[in-house]
Protein backbone atom coordinates (compact mmCIF):
# COMPACT_ATOMS: atom_id res chain seq x y z
CA UNK A 1 0.00 0.00 0.00
CA UNK A 2 1.41 3.33 -0.95
CA UNK A 3 -0.01 6.56 0.60
CA UNK A 4 0.00 9.83 -1.18
CA UNK A 5 -0.79 13.42 -0.42
CA UNK A 6 -2.66 16.10 -2.44
CA UNK A 7 -4.07 19.16 -2.13
CA UNK A 8 -7.24 18.78 -0.09
CA UNK A 9 -9.09 22.18 -1.89
CA UNK A 10 -7.30 24.21 -4.15
CA UNK A 11 -5.71 25.05 -7.53
CA UNK A 12 -4.11 21.84 -7.91
CA UNK A 13 -6.91 19.50 -6.33
CA UNK A 14 -8.87 19.35 -9.18
CA UNK A 15 -6.27 18.05 -11.52
CA UNK A 16 -5.05 15.61 -9.19
CA UNK A 17 -7.81 13.92 -8.65
CA UNK A 18 -8.44 14.14 -12.63
CA UNK A 19 -4.96 13.01 -13.25
CA UNK A 20 -5.80 9.96 -10.83
CA UNK A 21 -9.36 8.88 -12.51
CA UNK A 22 -7.16 9.47 -15.86
CA UNK A 23 -4.99 6.79 -15.12
CA UNK A 24 -7.64 4.59 -13.16
CA UNK A 25 -7.65 5.23 -9.82
CA UNK A 26 -11.28 5.85 -8.26
CA UNK A 27 -11.52 7.72 -5.55
CA UNK A 28 -14.91 8.51 -4.28
CA UNK A 29 -15.24 11.98 -3.64
CA UNK A 30 -18.86 12.36 -1.92
CA UNK A 31 -16.71 11.17 1.39
CA UNK A 32 -14.42 13.86 1.88
CA UNK A 33 -12.15 12.77 4.68
CA UNK A 34 -8.41 13.79 5.76
CA UNK A 35 -8.08 9.65 4.62
CA UNK A 36 -9.50 8.10 1.36
CA UNK A 37 -8.38 4.71 0.27
CA UNK A 38 -8.59 4.61 -3.47
CA UNK A 39 -11.44 1.84 -4.88
CA UNK A 40 -9.59 -0.24 -7.01
CA UNK A 41 -5.96 0.30 -6.53
CA UNK A 42 -3.41 -0.44 -3.48
CA UNK A 43 -3.06 3.60 -3.15
CA UNK A 44 -3.97 5.54 0.00
CA UNK A 45 -4.79 9.48 -0.27
CA UNK A 46 -4.11 11.95 2.34
CA UNK A 47 -5.47 15.18 1.70
CA UNK A 48 -3.90 18.22 2.89
CA UNK A 49 -2.44 21.45 2.71
CA UNK A 50 0.00 22.06 0.00
CA UNK A 51 2.25 23.70 2.12
CA UNK A 52 2.67 20.83 4.61
CA UNK A 53 3.48 18.51 1.09
CA UNK A 54 6.85 18.52 1.06
CA UNK A 55 7.39 17.97 4.58
CA UNK A 56 4.88 14.79 4.53
CA UNK A 57 6.73 13.20 1.86
CA UNK A 58 9.73 14.22 3.35
CA UNK A 59 9.08 12.83 6.81
CA UNK A 60 7.48 9.42 5.11
CA UNK A 61 3.87 9.87 6.38
CA UNK A 62 3.25 10.01 3.00
CA UNK A 63 5.61 7.78 0.24
CA UNK A 64 4.40 10.54 -2.76
CA UNK A 65 2.50 13.71 -3.22
CA UNK A 66 1.73 16.23 -5.49
CA UNK A 67 2.42 19.60 -5.20
CA UNK A 68 3.75 22.37 -6.89
CA UNK A 69 7.16 22.78 -7.33
CA UNK A 70 7.45 26.38 -5.95
CA UNK A 71 6.08 24.76 -2.63
CA UNK A 72 9.45 22.18 -2.86
CA UNK A 73 11.35 24.53 -3.19
CA UNK A 74 10.61 26.98 -0.59
CA UNK A 75 10.70 24.30 2.00
CA UNK A 76 14.17 23.49 1.29
CA UNK A 77 12.74 19.47 1.89
CA UNK A 78 14.64 16.65 0.62
CA UNK A 79 12.23 14.66 -1.57
CA UNK A 80 13.00 13.94 -5.01
CA UNK A 81 10.94 15.01 -8.00
CA UNK A 82 9.66 11.88 -9.61
CA UNK A 83 7.81 13.23 -12.40
CA UNK A 84 6.58 16.24 -13.92
CA UNK A 85 2.96 16.71 -14.42
CA UNK A 86 2.00 19.13 -16.55
CA UNK A 87 -0.74 21.33 -14.70
CA UNK A 88 -0.82 24.10 -12.37
CA UNK A 89 1.94 25.78 -14.15
CA UNK A 90 2.68 29.50 -12.89
CA UNK A 91 6.21 31.00 -11.97
CA UNK A 92 7.07 33.78 -9.21
CA UNK A 93 8.08 36.88 -10.04
CA UNK A 94 8.76 40.77 -8.72
CA UNK A 95 6.34 43.52 -9.09
CA UNK A 96 6.68 47.03 -8.53
CA UNK A 97 4.06 49.84 -8.72
CA UNK A 98 3.86 50.38 -12.80
CA UNK A 99 4.58 54.61 -12.42
CA UNK A 100 7.87 53.14 -10.85
CA UNK A 101 11.19 52.99 -13.67
CA UNK A 102 12.33 50.05 -13.09
CA UNK A 103 15.74 49.80 -12.88
CA UNK A 104 17.32 46.57 -12.72
CA UNK A 105 17.70 43.98 -9.36
CA UNK A 106 19.59 46.86 -7.35
CA UNK A 107 16.27 48.64 -7.65
CA UNK A 108 15.33 46.74 -4.76
CA UNK A 109 18.49 47.55 -2.87
CA UNK A 110 16.45 48.62 1.02
CA UNK A 111 13.12 48.17 -0.54
CA UNK A 112 10.09 46.22 1.58
CA UNK A 113 8.61 42.79 0.01
CA UNK A 114 6.24 41.58 0.36
CA UNK A 115 6.03 37.66 -0.19
CA UNK A 116 5.15 34.00 0.51
CA UNK A 117 8.07 32.58 -1.02
CA UNK A 118 11.13 34.45 1.30
CA UNK A 119 13.59 31.57 0.71
CA UNK A 120 13.35 31.60 -2.91
CA UNK A 121 13.21 35.62 -2.62
CA UNK A 122 16.08 35.28 -0.57
CA UNK A 123 17.93 33.66 -3.06
CA UNK A 124 17.51 35.76 -5.76
CA UNK A 125 18.26 38.86 -4.02
CA UNK A 126 21.44 37.26 -2.16
CA UNK A 127 22.73 36.05 -6.48
CA UNK A 128 22.36 39.67 -7.19
CA UNK A 129 24.19 41.14 -3.70
CA UNK A 130 20.75 43.06 -2.81
CA UNK A 131 19.67 43.44 0.88
CA UNK A 132 16.06 44.12 0.85
CA UNK A 133 13.65 43.48 3.68
CA UNK A 134 11.46 40.46 3.40
CA UNK A 135 7.89 41.15 4.97
CA UNK A 136 6.47 37.92 5.06
CA UNK A 137 2.38 37.75 4.07
CA UNK A 138 0.29 34.80 3.55
CA UNK A 139 -2.80 35.46 1.28
CA UNK A 140 -3.37 38.54 -0.53
CA UNK A 141 0.47 39.76 -1.28
CA UNK A 142 -1.14 41.76 -4.05
CA UNK A 143 -2.48 44.54 -2.16
CA UNK A 144 0.89 45.23 -0.30
CA UNK A 145 2.17 48.18 -2.16
CA UNK A 146 -1.19 49.82 -2.04
CA UNK A 147 -1.56 49.47 1.26
CA UNK A 148 2.29 50.62 2.15
CA UNK A 149 2.81 47.57 3.87
CA UNK A 150 6.13 46.99 1.10
CA UNK A 151 7.18 48.73 -1.68
CA UNK A 152 7.24 45.58 -4.23
CA UNK A 153 5.68 41.99 -4.25
CA UNK A 154 7.21 38.70 -5.13
CA UNK A 155 4.16 36.73 -5.81
CA UNK A 156 2.49 33.68 -7.93
CA UNK A 157 2.09 35.05 -11.39
CA UNK A 158 -0.08 32.65 -13.82
CA UNK A 159 -1.64 35.46 -16.83
CA UNK A 160 -0.27 38.84 -15.35
CA UNK A 161 -4.53 39.94 -15.09
CA UNK A 162 -4.06 40.47 -11.01
CA UNK A 163 -1.33 42.35 -10.86
CA UNK A 164 -2.11 44.39 -13.76
CA UNK A 165 -5.86 45.40 -11.55
CA UNK A 166 -3.25 46.12 -8.18
CA UNK A 167 -1.54 48.72 -10.37
CA UNK A 168 1.22 46.68 -10.81
CA UNK A 169 3.95 45.55 -12.99
CA UNK A 170 6.17 42.28 -13.33
CA UNK A 171 9.63 43.10 -13.64
CA UNK A 172 11.70 40.21 -12.61
CA UNK A 173 10.19 36.69 -13.51
CA UNK A 174 12.57 34.70 -10.88
CA UNK A 175 10.65 30.66 -10.48
CA UNK A 176 9.13 28.10 -13.44
CA UNK A 177 6.49 25.77 -11.46
CA UNK A 178 4.30 23.37 -12.19
CA UNK A 179 3.26 20.57 -10.32
CA UNK A 180 5.39 17.76 -9.79
CA UNK A 181 4.91 14.00 -8.41
CA UNK A 182 7.39 13.76 -5.20
CA UNK A 183 8.45 10.92 -3.69
CA UNK A 184 11.01 10.54 0.18
CA UNK A 185 12.83 7.61 1.13
CA UNK A 186 13.57 3.81 -0.64
CA UNK A 187 10.57 2.08 -0.99
CA UNK A 188 9.68 -1.55 -0.04
CA UNK A 189 9.98 -3.98 -3.06
CA UNK A 190 6.02 -4.04 -3.49
CA UNK A 191 5.90 -0.54 -3.12
CA UNK A 192 8.57 0.34 -5.87
CA UNK A 193 6.01 -2.24 -8.03
CA UNK A 194 3.09 -0.08 -7.02
CA UNK A 195 4.56 3.14 -8.09
CA UNK A 196 5.86 2.01 -11.65
CA UNK A 197 2.50 0.89 -12.23
CA UNK A 198 1.87 4.65 -11.45
CA UNK A 199 4.40 6.20 -13.64
CA UNK A 200 3.67 3.32 -16.43
CA UNK A 201 0.03 4.94 -16.51
CA UNK A 202 0.82 8.62 -15.76
CA UNK A 203 3.18 8.00 -18.91
CA UNK A 204 0.51 6.81 -21.22
CA UNK A 205 -1.50 9.36 -20.00
CA UNK A 206 0.79 12.46 -21.38
CA UNK A 207 1.39 10.63 -24.42
CA UNK A 208 -2.25 10.64 -25.20
CA UNK A 209 -2.75 14.22 -24.41
CA UNK A 210 -2.81 16.54 -27.11
CA UNK A 211 -2.84 13.99 -29.88
CA UNK A 212 -6.04 12.84 -32.04
CA UNK A 213 -7.01 10.11 -34.04
CA UNK A 214 -7.20 10.63 -37.96
CA UNK A 215 -9.31 8.44 -40.49
CA UNK A 216 -9.78 9.33 -43.60
CA UNK A 217 -10.12 7.94 -47.38
CA UNK A 218 -7.16 8.15 -49.70
CA UNK A 219 -6.48 6.80 -53.39
CA UNK A 220 -4.26 4.09 -53.46
CA UNK A 221 -1.33 6.55 -55.77
CA UNK A 222 -1.40 9.28 -52.48
CA UNK A 223 -0.32 6.28 -49.74
CA UNK A 224 3.42 7.39 -50.43
CA UNK A 225 2.61 10.81 -49.66
CA UNK A 226 0.11 10.04 -47.16
CA UNK A 227 2.47 7.96 -45.21
CA UNK A 228 4.98 10.78 -45.35
CA UNK A 229 2.77 13.14 -43.92
CA UNK A 230 1.57 10.66 -41.27
CA UNK A 231 4.49 9.14 -39.38
CA UNK A 232 1.93 7.96 -36.30
CA UNK A 233 3.75 5.96 -33.67
CA UNK A 234 5.26 3.08 -35.48
CA UNK A 235 3.49 3.84 -39.29
CA UNK A 236 -0.08 4.40 -40.22
CA UNK A 237 -2.75 1.12 -40.54
CA UNK A 238 -3.93 1.60 -44.56
CA UNK A 239 -7.11 -1.08 -45.12
CA UNK A 240 -8.00 -1.54 -48.78
CA UNK A 241 -11.55 -0.47 -49.24
CA UNK A 242 -14.31 -1.86 -51.29
CA UNK A 243 -14.47 0.46 -54.09
CA UNK A 244 -11.26 0.06 -56.32
CA UNK A 245 -8.30 2.50 -55.88
CA UNK A 246 -9.30 3.65 -52.68
CA UNK A 247 -8.45 2.73 -49.27
CA UNK A 248 -8.97 3.50 -45.49
CA UNK A 249 -5.97 5.33 -43.86
CA UNK A 250 -5.72 5.71 -40.13
CA UNK A 251 -3.47 7.02 -37.78
CA UNK A 252 -2.56 9.92 -34.45
CA UNK A 253 -1.39 13.31 -34.77
CA UNK A 254 -0.52 15.67 -32.81
CA UNK A 255 -3.40 18.15 -32.33
CA UNK A 256 -1.11 21.43 -32.73
CA UNK A 257 -0.76 19.74 -36.12
CA UNK A 258 -4.04 18.44 -36.47
CA UNK A 259 -5.26 21.33 -39.53
CA UNK A 260 -1.65 21.66 -41.00
CA UNK A 261 -2.31 17.74 -41.64
CA UNK A 262 -5.55 18.29 -42.54
CA UNK A 263 -4.97 20.86 -45.31
CA UNK A 264 -1.44 18.56 -46.46
CA UNK A 265 -4.09 15.02 -46.69
CA UNK A 266 -6.68 17.50 -48.91
CA UNK A 267 -4.31 18.55 -50.73
CA UNK A 268 -3.06 15.05 -52.21
CA UNK A 269 -6.63 13.68 -52.15
CA UNK A 270 -7.82 12.71 -48.80
CA UNK A 271 -11.65 12.41 -47.93
CA UNK A 272 -14.23 11.89 -45.55
CA UNK A 273 -11.87 12.76 -42.96
CA UNK A 274 -12.43 11.83 -38.94
CA UNK A 275 -10.84 13.16 -36.38
CA UNK A 276 -11.79 11.20 -33.01
CA UNK A 277 -9.91 12.20 -29.65
CA UNK A 278 -7.17 8.94 -27.95
CA UNK A 279 -8.22 7.92 -24.85
CA UNK A 280 -4.68 6.38 -24.20
CA UNK A 281 -2.15 5.46 -26.22
CA UNK A 282 0.25 2.29 -24.43
CA UNK A 283 3.78 2.89 -26.20
P1 LIG B 1 -3.66 25.66 0.64
O1 LIG B 1 -4.93 26.02 1.33
O2 LIG B 1 -3.62 24.21 0.24
O3 LIG B 1 -2.43 26.10 1.39
P2 LIG B 1 -2.94 27.77 -1.23
O4 LIG B 1 -3.88 28.91 -1.07
O5 LIG B 1 -1.58 27.86 -0.65
O6 LIG B 1 -3.68 26.44 -0.76
P3 LIG B 1 -3.49 27.62 -4.10
O7 LIG B 1 -3.84 29.02 -4.41
O8 LIG B 1 -4.57 26.59 -4.11
O9 LIG B 1 -2.65 27.47 -2.75
O10 LIG B 1 -2.33 27.19 -5.12
C1 LIG B 1 -1.72 25.94 -5.06
C2 LIG B 1 -0.60 25.87 -6.06
O11 LIG B 1 -1.12 26.04 -7.37
C3 LIG B 1 0.47 26.93 -5.98
O12 LIG B 1 1.43 26.66 -4.97
C4 LIG B 1 1.10 26.85 -7.37
O13 LIG B 1 2.01 25.78 -7.45
C5 LIG B 1 -0.10 26.51 -8.25
N1 LIG B 1 -0.62 27.64 -9.07
C6 LIG B 1 -0.78 27.65 -10.41
N2 LIG B 1 -1.28 28.81 -10.86
C7 LIG B 1 -1.45 29.58 -9.79
C8 LIG B 1 -1.95 30.92 -9.59
N3 LIG B 1 -2.35 31.67 -10.60
N4 LIG B 1 -2.00 31.39 -8.34
C9 LIG B 1 -1.64 30.62 -7.30
N5 LIG B 1 -1.16 29.36 -7.42
C10 LIG B 1 -1.06 28.84 -8.64
ZN1 LIG C 1 -0.71 26.74 0.56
Amino acid sequence: MLRIAIQSKGRLNEDSVALLKEIGINIDESKRKFLVQAGNFPLELLLVRDDDIPQIVSNGTAELGIVGLNEVKESGKDVKIVDKLGFGACRISLAIPKTEEYTGPSYFEGKRIATSYPNILKEFLDKHGVSAKIEVITGSVEIAPAADIADAIFDIVSSGGTLVSNGLKEVEKVFWSEAVLIGGAELSEENKAILEEILFRIESAKVSKGKKYLLMNIPESAIDEAVKLLPALRSPTILPLAAKGWCSMHSVVDTKELWTKIRQLKAIGAEGILVLNVDKIIP
